[in-house]
């Protein structure tokens, strides 16, 4: 074997073993069924599909139409959405797409700040940056951490913007979509929800129903609390359908991985009969880890409104030693998380913010409930407060791990995890 290739393939096989070994909690990662891996490596993989269903400007398309037009009426089945766009790549081309199809260079944008829990792709440095957006921030309230629901319609009012976002990063409550549609109305914006987070949960109706609170364009990655392959889709109301289309193809993309079309598919059916019940389990066990982190000791934000409403749980560890120390002592215990900024943290300073950010999507996906939440937050006592030296956490991390290694709400009955070049 080539000697570079052997190093590919040795590095994947260490990875494999690492994750196999470990407790995946990055709020924005998840893992697709058996079926779903074998379709991401198949031949539409190596195919080009620009165009629409049944319009396409290569030949060959026959089949790629209908694995598409497969995954448009499932989506437009689950989420109930009056038209649907399977063809972003990513979540942050697919926020750019809904920037070009409903604002202008030069209008204004509200949306959440990062230390708040946006993303960098509703800020300056990415996809609101580029399409030449000008941005003010939501008033936060960071004791509930959320938008201040009192003050959105004045401030609304008063700076008239063009796009309102919502969504965001560290996202544990519901957005008033609601309170701000008529002020949006007022003015004449237009309102695009970025579910990226949360979209498992929307899945198995269990946050908020954006399209039906008011959101104009909801644009969704596909990989994270809805556990597909790594992705996007877009759904709109009908009167953006054309502009969204456009603003896709040609304006954003041109190949549209079909691979993890065929993949995106069947996860969508699969969430169509197991979606409720994954995003029930999903927020109980969220809520059941940050409980049981707080019991132990830990400053888990917003003890008074129930921790969280969503998959993700956050914790000031400032007093600890910081976001990055923390992270990277779990880390030493196969405990795999991320630093994360807080409201109050400098965001020109990423480098050691107070939080850390905990996401209960995989483990649910591997089949874990309650109990197996207080037995990691009692690895975290142990890491974080009583200071033990992390590799001797490690052991317990492994065996309670051994118990979890399949995929659970897919039609695989529980099919085995398996990767390639075990
Ligand atoms: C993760 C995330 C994105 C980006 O998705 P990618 O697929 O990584 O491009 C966009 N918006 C929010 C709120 C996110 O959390």
């Amino acid at each position: 074997m080539n000697s570079d290739v052997q190093y590919i393939i040795d590095a994947t096989k260490a990875h494999h073993e690492l994750f196999k070994n470990s407790l995946p909690m990055i709020a924005s990662e998840n893992v697709t069924s058996p079926t779903v891996r074998r379709l991401i490596a198949s031949d539409l993989g190596h195919r080009y599909a620009e165009g629409k269903v049944g319009h396409r400007y290569y030949q060959g398309c026959k089949y790629i139409d209908q694995v598409e037009a497969k995954a448009i009426e499932l989506a437009k089945r689950l989420f109930d959405a009056e038209h649907v766009n399977v063809q972003p790549v990513s979540g942050v081309n697919a926020n750019l797409a809904a920037f070009l199809a409903v604002a202008a260079h030069g209008d204004l944008l509200m949306s959440l700040g990062v230390p708040d829990g946006g993303h960098i792709s509703h800020a300056k440095y990415s996809a609101a940056g580029i399409r030449g957006l000008r941005i003010k921030t939501y008033p936060f309230d960071e004791e509930k951490m959320n938008i201040k629901t009192d003050l959105i319609v004045k401030k609304i009012l008063e700076l008239k913007p063009k796009v309102l976002m919502f969504g965001g990063s560290l996202f544990l409550f519901p957005h008033p979509i609601n309170e701000a549609r008529s002020a949006a109305d007022e003015v004449g914006a237009k309102i695009i929800y970025d579910a990226a987070h949360v979209l498992g949960l929307i899945a198995g109706k269990q946050f908020q129903d954006p399209l039906r609170e008011g959101a104009d364009i909801v644009t969704c990655p596909t990989h994270k609390s809805f556990p597909g392959p790594q992705g996007a889709l877009i759904l709109c109301k009908s009167d953006v359908a054309d502009a969204v289309d456009r603003a896709v193809f040609p304006g954003t993309t041109s190949n549209h991985h079909l691979h993890h079309k065929a993949g995106l598919a069947v996860t969508l059916a699969e969430m169509l009969v197991f979606g409720e019940e994954y995003a029930k389990q999903m927020i109980s066990n969220a809520q059941a880890l940050a409980q049981a982190l707080y019991d132990m000791g830990l400053d888990v934000l917003c003890k008074d409104n129930g921790f969280t409403q969503s998959h993700q749980v956050a914790i000031d560890v400032s007093k600890c030693g910081g976001g990055a120390k923390v992270a990277l002592n779990l880390e030493k215990a196969n405990i795999i998380t991320n630093k994360n900024l807080l409201p109050w943290d400098d965001v020109n300073n990423p480098g050691n913010p107070s939080g850390i950010r905990l996401g209960t999507q995989e483990l649910t996906r591997l089949g874990m409930k309650e109990p197996e939440m207080k037995k990691i937050a009692r690895f975290f006592k142990r890491i974080i407060i009583e200071e033990e030296d992390p590799e001797k956490v490690k052991n317990g991390v492994i065996s309670l791990k051994k118990g979890y290694q399949k995929v659970h709400y897919c039609f695989d009955g529980e099919g085995a995890y398996e990767p390639p070049f075990r």
